[in-house]
């Protein structure tokens, strides 16, 4: 496995697979991997004759009081995981060849970016959008793998992808959580023992939330004072939202309809975390 560390270097390895007629595989994430990033790899290597693991602590989609600095960052690990599952190279750019100076442009995706995640971390999905459409360009995958643990990300890289006429296959990979629930994420390593039992509280949330809609709750008011309630049991949580919108747009709903996303934030202590469930009517797992 190859571990390139330029764009030019990146953009010429794509060029030769795709010019082999070989279809190109991008999982694109900040590093630190773990088994949720280790199941798109999988993914992608099922679907893909070659695949390319990005791993970039993207600094334009942190906010100025963010965990930028301290993310956890760890290469070689991340060089052997992707190894172990298969990937043919890994792409760890540095800041400076990414955004050169005088960069000056971004890609920003409207109204779903303006609930959930993004009212609450301006600035982050054109952060993400322009990060990944610079990863688009560079590799042009045939497909690109994301996680359902960032729902909205993906609506959002979705709706670019569709708006922009970028010619990739988007796919989305249910959330890998550890066996107690909690969904696997490189911010967990923040978390004390303490605080890693409290952060049980948002699985519980949204796994009471889901059994509720499930059962038939359609009133989305009902379904946000189950996470709320949840989430006020435990002391050390702060609730930043709870919500319920539209699976496409984004929009809280009063109604849940054919497709919701049930979405929640929470910091636990000084480590902000994510969780969520998608219900499309008729099917029977999130
Ligand atoms: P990150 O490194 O956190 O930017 O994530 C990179 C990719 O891995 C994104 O598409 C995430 O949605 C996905 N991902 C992160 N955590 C999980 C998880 N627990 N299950 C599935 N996918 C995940």
């Amino acid at each position: 496995m190859e571990i390139v560390r330029s764009v030019a270097e990146a953009q010429q390895l794509a060029r030769t697979w795709r010019e082999a007629g070989l279809s190109v595989g991008l999982v694109p994430t900040m590093g630190y991997l773990h088994e949720g990033h280790e199941s798109l790899i999988d993914a992608a290597r099922a679907a893909c004759d070659r695949v390319l693991v990005s791993v970039f602590v993207n600094p334009i989609q942190f906010g100025p009081t963010e965990d930028l600095g301290s993310y956890p960052r760890d290469l070689e690990r991340d060089a052997t995981i992707c190894a172990a599952h298969g990937a043919d190279a890994v792409f760890h750019p540095t800041g400076d060849d990414m955004y050169p100076a005088g960069f000056s442009t971004y890609v920003s995706v409207e109204g779903l970016t303006e609930t959930l995640c993004g009212a609450s971390r301006p600035g982050h999905f054109r952060g993400v959008c322009t990060v990944v459409t610079k990863l688009f360009n560079i590799v042009r995958p045939h497909r690109a793998f994301f996680g359902q643990k960032d729902a909205q990300q993906l609506a959002v890289i979705k709706r670019m992808v569709a708006d922009l006429n970028m010619d990739v296959q988007v796919v989305g990979c249910p959330i890998v959580r550890e066996p107690d629930g909690l969904a696997k994420s490189s911010r967990n390593t923040y978390l004390s023992a303490q605080e890693r039992q409290a952060a049980l509280v948002l699985s519980r949330a949204i796994r009471a939330a889901e059994q509720t809609v499930r059962a038939g709750e359609r009133d989305a008011a009902r379904v946000r004072a189950i996470l709320e309630e949840e989430i006020a049991s435990e002391p050390l949580a702060y609730l930043d939202y709870a919500q319920v919108v539209d699976g496409l747009t984004m929009e809280p709903v009063d109604t849940i309809g054919q497709t919701a996303l049930v979405a929640l934030a929470v910091r636990i202590g000084e480590t902000r975390l994510i969780d969520n469930f998608i219900f499309e009517e008729g099917q029977s797992c999130s």
